[in-house]
């Protein structure tokens, strides 16, 4: 019998259970990690990564909520990936508060997704450090990931590198080779930096994505302060077993940066004027009206 507000692993569905397990790799957060996740080119975990942070030591959504302004940000409801996009916006202190009752809201998860950690909790900012991996990717971008139990980051894959480091709670992820790739059904729908999957993996409509069933996705569930190494384009699909907080890095070579910003921004730019992407993860239809999420990203 699970506790409330928490999410059983073996009642998803057998599409998403077993998997084959990821690699371990225990280590210190060092340069010389860097240049070894980011030559392997596959998904590592490193067990107790971030034991020694602030933030796996200090950081619970109480002691958060007495740290923060109650400054407005937008949630993301329910799966946005693979289904509707959905934004709300909520008081970042009272959003807090919520999670930290551990009981579910009514309704679709409401999701603060990749926050800005340094504009919108610049004093927590100091309690993570991804330096080390600047050795290796040093144009970096920083986010918090907050969330009550059975938040879902449907598949996807990133353009940049990505380190995810679980610092309260537990996620389940499961990693799929790029190789693979045709058996994830890329989507037309449009996230700034990302490919998505059409691919709802909790609910998979086998008849539409047959070969769906033939990805042999890796698994891996993250404990506060593991650190996981995902490599562009590996495709990945996260859900919260727990209310949790996680924080990650998209980290890219300064000359890989340029080029992929550059076809972003240019694809950001058609997209506002209408000419690039009917679907997207960055606006929503409001009584009709495509309504932009502010501070998704520049040009929109
Ligand atoms: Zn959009």
């Amino acid at each position: 019998m699970m506790s409330p507000g928490r999410v059983d692993p073996h009642a998803l569905p057998p599409t998403l259970d077993p998997g084959a397990p990821v690699e371990r790799r225990p280590d210190r957060p060092t340069p010389a990690l860097a240049r070894a996740l980011t030559a392997g080119r596959r998904p590592v975990v490193v067990p107790g990564l971030a034991d020694g942070w602030p933030a796996v030591r200090d950081w619970d959504f109480a002691a958060l909520a007495e740290r923060v302004d109650d400054t407005p940000v937008l949630v993301e409801r329910g799966n946005i990936m693979q289904h509707a996009s959905r934004f709300e916006s909520v008081g970042l202190r009272d959003y807090l508060a919520e999670l930290a009752t551990g009981r579910p809201a009514d309704g679709p998860f409401r999701y603060l997704a990749s926050l800005d950690l340094f504009e919108h909790l610049p004093a927590l900012a100091d309690d993570v450090d991804f330096r080390w991996f600047a050795a290796a990717r040093p144009r970096q971008f920083v986010f918090a990931w907050l969330g009550p139990a059975g938040t879902v980051s449907g598949y996807h894959h990133d353009a940049p590198d990505n380190v995810v480091v679980m610092v309260r709670g537990r996620k389940l992820v499961h990693l799929v080779p790029p190789a693979q790739s045709r058996c994830m059904y890329p989507s037309d729908k449009w996230d700034y930096g990302a490919v998505l999957s059409s691919v709802d993996a909790l609910a998979p409509d086998l008849d539409r994505h047959p070969r769906f069933a033939e990805a042999t996705p890796a698994r891996v569930v993250l404990d506060p302060g593991d650190g996981l190494y995902i490599p562009h384009g590996w495709w990945h699909h996260i859900v919260s077993l727990e209310p949790a907080i996680s924080v990650n890095c998209f980290a890219y070579t300064r000359r890989r940066f340029v080029g992929i910003e550059a076809r972003e921004l240019g694809k950001a730019l058609l997209h506002r004027f209408g000419l690039y992407a009917d679907r997207c993860t960055c606006h929503q239809w409001v009584d009709g009206v495509r309504v932009p999420k502010p501070g998704k990203h520049p040009l929109v």
